[in-house]
Parts: structure tokens; sequence; C-alpha cells
């Protein structure tokens, strides 16, 4: 079996392009090539077709080699491009690798042609490959995947962009919040699958209803927001009772009719809000008094904030729980998709309250971290979550703690050293220790981020990227941080069993890590296929329901055990 391969021959003499064509089809190739020696021939001939791979000789009678490349790597700086010559002396050939070739072979030495070619179409491919897998990763970034609708970070340039670019003036503009009511029920009636479709619908309805300039995007969830230029004060009532219209008529989802209503809440630039964050929290307080008062659509007002309900009540009782020890940790298992075994554990935080039960994390560490609750409750994990380490390792299990930092801890000039006066009390080993902290977090102040990932790496303890795919991915950045390893955000793994877009997704951030020197852990786990699917596509590490759910450190020790994920000590 020979192998296709499509050659562009820059060359005066037709025996020596017949020489090259000949040594191509000795070691298995089937050329398809063409001769070419003059710059409109060459011209004409990129314009006919792709060519893999473009060989040129050095000095020709009405064209040089280097006018060749040139004219090449004006219209694609990635074909591979190889001198054969036999007049190149070597400085010519160092200028000509400087402008971008990628190798020269001497025409009576024709030996060193196959490996160059094979090299060099190999390299072409992974450059292909790499490029592809940060456009897919860029566009996650700032896309969202079910609606392909701007996401919230997205959102966040464009207005902040906008409040820049609008001057001292402040051009005015509306910010609407709005989510669907009752979504969770219509979820759990129709299915995820249709409820997915009817949020499809929503934002292609909302983006016909809208102006091509206004903005709609996909906050996550049932959650949408519009973002407008204003010209009168009216307007933003306007748009509002416009979207109310388009949204009326039930959707048709697999033939079967579904009303769906919104509560929508605005708030105006510059009168509510001189920033994003401010903007986005009015607006949200608005939505949630619309919702509560079943009003609809609100513009914000002072007076909404106090409608902000139970979650201003529960901080003042976390304090108290740190104190009193009502918060307690839950560790879920990371396994190797190597050996099969497990390597390491996450500690998350769970809240028992006496009244309201057991509070997830979701609800009170976002308010921690508005109060700077986040401090002394970070600084409770750790020393919980490493002492629980110790205890493991005495018991001769080699495998890494993890702990989740947030992004306000980052802002926390004193954690290094706090975290290193924690681990010396109790000679807990800190290589032992991983800190997980989110994209988002990193990208919320990247140099402030550097600095304390390098502080907190030079006590030895190692750093894991959480959740990625969902915030700012700068490769760039990444690339200069001092980290260890990714963790692929569950929402694109979850459904990779059913959704060929997220496999993917998946597969492009794996490579990409990997060329990163970084290794990849998967959460959101829950199934066999996609357990066994991320072990075919390289992925180190994988975390979820289907092999355990968090739990208490007591109940690990049976799991240890018994599970086949277990480690058996003997
Ligand atoms: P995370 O760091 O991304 O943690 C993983 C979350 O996914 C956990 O939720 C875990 O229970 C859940 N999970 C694990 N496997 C699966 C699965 O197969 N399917 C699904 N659907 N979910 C899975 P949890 O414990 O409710 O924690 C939520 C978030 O709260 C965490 O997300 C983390 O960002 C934050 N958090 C938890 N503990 C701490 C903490 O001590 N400090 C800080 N700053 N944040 C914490
Ligand atoms: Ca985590
Ligand atoms: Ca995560």
């Amino acid at each position: 079996m020979s192998i296709p391969i499509r050659v562009l021959i820059v060359e005066d003499s037709e025996d020596d392009a017949m020489l090259l064509v000949q040594e191509l089809r000795r070691e298995g190739y089937d050329p398809t090539y063409e001769r070419v020696d003059t710059p409109e021939a060459m011209t004409a001939a990129l314009d006919r077709q792709t060519w893999e791979i473009v060989f040129c000789d050095y000095t020709m009678p009405h064209y040089s080699g280097t006018s060749a490349l040139k004219l090449l790597r004006a219209r694609d700086p990635d074909i591979p491009f190889i001198f054969v010559s036999g007049t190149i002396g070597e400085d010519a050939a160092v200028e000509a690798m400087k402008n971008g070739a990628n190798d020269y072979i001497m025409k009576d030495n024709l030996k060193r042609l196959i490996p160059a070619i094979k090299r060099e179409l190999r390299e072409a491919e992974m450059r292909r490959s790499h490029a592809l897998a940060e456009e897919t990763i860029q566009h996650m970034a700032f896309y969202d995947t079910l609606t392909g609708l701007p996401n919230r970070n997205m959102l966040y340039d464009r207005l902040l962009n906008a409040i820049r670019t609008g001057g001292d003036k402040g051009r005015p503009m509306a910010l609407l919040l709005m989510d669907l009511d009752h979504f969770k029920e219509i979820n759990d009636t129709l299915g995820h699958h249709r409820g997915d479709v009817l949020l499809q619908q929503v934002g292609s309805r909302l983006q016909g209803a809208l102006r091509p300039t206004d903005i709609v995007a996909r906050l996550g969830g049932d959650e949408f927001a519009v973002m407008l230029p204003l010209s009168g004060s009216g307007d933003a009532a306007l748009v509002a009772k416009k979207i109310q219209k388009a949204l009326e008529l039930p959707f048709m989802i697999e033939g079967l009719p579904v009303a769906v209503e919104f509560s929508i809440g605005v708030a105006l630039y510059p009168d509510h809000g001189a920033n994003p964050d401010s903007l986005m929290q009015r607006a949200d307080v608005a939505m949630y008094a619309a919702k509560t008062t079943g009003e609809g659509y609100l513009l914000y007002e002072a007076r909404h904030d106090r409608h902000s309900p139970r979650r201003l009540a529960l901080i003042g009782e976390l304090r108290w729980a740190i104190e009193r020890s009502q918060l307690l940790l839950h560790y879920q298992p990371k396994i190797s998709l190597k050996t099969g075994r497990v390597i390491g554990m996450e500690a998350l935080v769970r809240w028992q309250h006496p009244e309201h039960g057991f509070i997830p994390p979701d609800q009170f560490i976002e308010p921690a971290e508005r109060t700077g609750l986040i401090k002394p409750l970070t600084r409770w994990v750790f020393d919980t979550a490493q002492k629980q380490c110790l205890t493991w390792h005495r018991a001769g299990y080699e495998f890494t703690t993890s702990i989740n930092l947030s992004a306000r801890n980052l802002h926390d000039t004193q954690l290094p050293d706090e975290l290193a006066g924690l681990l010396r009390e109790c000679g807990g080993r800190p290589d032992r220790l991983q800190l997980e902290i989110t994209e988002t977090a990193i990208m919320a102040d990247p140099a402030r981020a550097l600095e304390a990932i390098t502080r907190l790496r030079a006590i030895g303890i190692r750093f894991s990227i959480d959740d990625f795919g969902t915030g700012y991915s700068s490769l760039g950045y990444l690339k200069k941080l001092p980290v260890d390893e990714i963790k692929i955000d569950r929402s694109f793994v979850i459904n990779m069993a059913k959704d060929p877009s997220d496999v993917m997704i998946v597969r492009s951030t794996i490579d990409l890590a990997h060329n990163l020197g970084l290794k990849v852990v998967a959460e959101g786990v829950e199934n066999k296929e996609t357990y066994d699917r991320l072990g075919k596509l390289g992925c180190d590490a994988a975390q979820g329901y289907y092999m355990a759910r968090p739990m208490p450190a007591e109940n690990l020790t049976r799991w240890l055990a018994e599970s086949p994920w277990g480690l058996n000590l003997r």
C-alpha cells in the first residue's frame, strides 16, 4: 500500500524533479505532483489545490528559491518547505531556515529526503491539531456550548469595554438579567434533553427579538442576560416588554407546547453601577424582587436590596458555625486511569446546620468570600484536611489530599505563611498536599495569582486548576503558572457519553494540557462509558459518582478496603 502525498516541486529541471518523484515512489509514496518554475505558475498551483509539502530548488534561471519561500509563507505559514539543491551553501542554508524553510537537502544526498518528509509531515500535523485545540478552547471560554450564545465571560468583557470606551460621559446602557420561573420543575418533568432544547429555543427567540447590536448571553442554567445601549430612559422598559412578548407563545418541544414565564431584572449604567460587577449584582437583586413579587419585570431600586434574603441571615451564623465546628469535611477519591487505583482525595466542606440541615458549599462559600469569613473557613479546612492526610499516611496510604482555595484566598498575603505554620505544627508533608483553584479565580487577578501560587509552590505544595474550561483560558498565561494539573470541569464530562461535541472539547483539552506538560483530571465521571472513554483519550485521572461520592473519612476506610479502586495494603 503506497501512501498518497501531494507535492509541489519548484524546480527548473524536469530530470531533477523526476529524481525526487522516483525517490518518493521507491520509499512507498504515491505522489500527486506538479512542477513549476515561475512565480505565476507557483501562485496558480497554490490556488488550484492544497499541497502537503513543497520542494524547491535554490537557484533557477527564472526564479529564486528565496522568492518562492516568501511567496509560500505569505500564503501559508505551516506547509513544510524543503530546499533541494545542488548549490546551496552553508550560510545560505542557515539564512533560508531563518526565513521559514523547514530543511534543506543536497541533491546528491537524497538519503535524508524521506526522514525529513516524515518528520515535517508529523510536525505539520501537530501544529494543526494544536491550533485546532487552541481555537476550541478559546471558543469555549467565550461561548456557551449549549446555545452558542456568548457566555458570562464574554458579557463581562463587553460590559467592561462599553464602560471603558464610553468615556467620562458614560454612554448609558441597560443590563437585563432573566431566568425562567420553575425551570427545575420543567426540567424534571420533561427530562434534561428537552430542557436543553427549551433553553436553545429561548436563546434563539431572544436573539430574534433584539437588534444585532444588542448582546444576548446565557450565563448558565436557565439564566440569560441582555446588554443594550440606551437612547432614552424608557428604552429598557420597551425592550423588556419586547422580550416578554417574544417569549409569550408556548415553545414547541418535540410537538409538545410548553409555556414558560420569566422574571426580568434591569440595572442601568451609569445610574445603578459603575462597573460590570455592581451592574450584575443590582440586576440580580431586581430580578429576585421581580420573582418574589410576581412582577415579571422590575427596574432596580435601592429598596429591593432588602429582599435579598436568607443568604444574609446565614452569614451571621456562619462565623458561629466555624467556631462551633458545625462544619465538616467529606472526601472524594481521585482515581488514576493508568493504574485504576486511588491516587488522591479531595476535601469538600459541608455545613451541618442545626435547623436547616445539610447546607452545600455552593450556598455559603460565595457569601463567605464577600464577608471575609472565607479566611477562617479556609484555615479550618486546610488544618482539618492536612491532619486527615497525615492519619492516612501513618496508616500506609500514599495518596495526596487536595484542598479548594477561593479567589479571595489569593488576596490574603498571610496565607502562605499561615499554611506553612499549620503544616509545621503537625509535621505534615507539603508534597502530599495539593491546592485547587478555579481558572476564574486565577484570571480575575492573574498577577496576584501568580505571586500567591509561586509562594505556596515554594513551600512545596502543588497546584491544580479547577473547573477548567469555564473561565478565561489565556493559555499563554497558564504556561507561565507553576501548576501541575488541570481539572476539566464536570459540565463537559457529565454528558460525554451522549454528546460528541463534549468529547471533542475534552479531547482537545487533554491534548493541549499534555502539550503544556500538565496532568489532566476529569471530574463528574458518572458512568462506566465515560470512565473507559477518558482512559482511551489519555486522561490521567478521574473523579466522580461512578467511582465514589464524597463521603466522611470514616466511610472511606471501608471504601479503600472494599472498592475495586481502593488500595489493599496487605
Ligand atoms: P468543585 O471543587 O468543583 O468540587 C466538585 C463538586 O462536584 C463537589 O460538589 C462534588 O460533590 C461534585 N461531584 C463530584 N463528582 C460528581 C459527579 O460525578 N457528578 C456530579 N453531578 N457532581 C459531582 P460540592 O461538594 O457540592 O462542592 C461544590 C463546590 O464548592 C466545589 O466545586 C468547590 O468549588 C466549592 N467548595 C467545596 N469545599 C470547599 C472548600 O473547602 N473551600 C472552598 N473555597 N470551596 C469549596
Ligand atoms: Ca475542586
Ligand atoms: Ca471542579
